[in-house]
């Protein structure tokens, strides 16, 4: 069975004392919540302060990045065994990434094999463009983007994918909840090809794109969806714990 996971990627949002206390608001009523894996992914700055405040709780951490080099000459990168020691999950590939920082499908491969070579838990990020949904090219855009992610990867027992269609992320355009099911399972039919039937039923695929305390029981009804990777509503703590709460309700088993 499936635990579903709720992340949350504040991009680059939070001084390290503002993140400190988003964290204080929300850890109390956060750690007490069941059945749901839940992860919040902060600036590479803020990483240690954090860490600190989440011992002893069931929380956990994640980056939004790193480079695939172990260390070296790469002025300003953060490299995966710096993060092995503060955190247990990285997302990969985001967006934003690809778009404003030229992140290509062998980058994210790269990534993915660094992550994993220290036990990191990636968080692959894959979707297609607005016009690319549009021209009808989702199912070769996001099985073209697994292909290139994953290449050469034999184990993703570790991997989480995130279906972040990019027309939904901070726009306020979530996608439906059946659009993002069909999407999703079409995600899990190709890893059942490329790898098995077992893998594809225990990998944990998120839906991401605008989700709000308003629509998750929209797609936590969905059983192709394992969860959400949620940006700006996990800024504000009563909408992330609302999220969660939801999500643990409608997916007890
Ligand atoms: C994201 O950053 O991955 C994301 C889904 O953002 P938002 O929830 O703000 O659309």
């Amino acid at each position: 069975m499936r635990v579903p996971m709720i992340a949350g990627n504040w991009k680059m949002n939070t001084t390290v004392s503002e993140a400190v206390e988003l964290v204080r608001n929300m850890l109390p009523e956060l750690e007490q919540i069941k059945n749901v894996d839940r992860v919040i992914c902060p600036p590479f700055v803020s990483l240690s302060a954090v860490k600190e405040l989440l011992k002893g709780s069931a929380v956990e951490l994640g980056a939004q990045n790193m480079y695939f080099e172990e260390k070296g000459a790469y002025t300003g990168e953060v490299s995966p065994l710096m993060l092995a020691e503060l955190c247990q999950y990285v997302i990969i590939g985001h967006s934003e990434r690809r778009q404003y920082f030229g992140e290509t499908g062998e980058i994210v491969n790269k990534k993915i094999i660094a992550a994993l070579k220290v036990e990191l838990k990636p968080i692959l990020c894959i979707g297609e463009k607005l016009e690319e949904n549009k021209a009808g090219r989702t199912k070769a855009v996001v099985t073209g983007q697994l292909e290139a992610a994953l290449a050469g990867i034999k184990d993703i027992s570790r991997l989480t994918i995130a279906y972040e269609p990019v027309w939904a992320i901070g726009t306020g355009l979530a996608a439906t909840g059946g659009q993002a099911n069909e999407i999703i399972g079409l995600i899990r039919s190709y890893i059942s090809q490329q790898f098995n039937e077992d893998v594809a039923k225990d990998l944990r695929i998120l839906y991401g794109g605008s989700v709000t305390a308003d629509n998750t029981a929209e797609f936590m009804q969905q059983p192709e969806i394992d969860g959400a990777l949620v940006g700006g509503a996990s800024l504000k703590a009563d909408q992330f714990l609302s999220i969660v709460k939801q999500t643990s309700e409608i997916r007890r088993f």
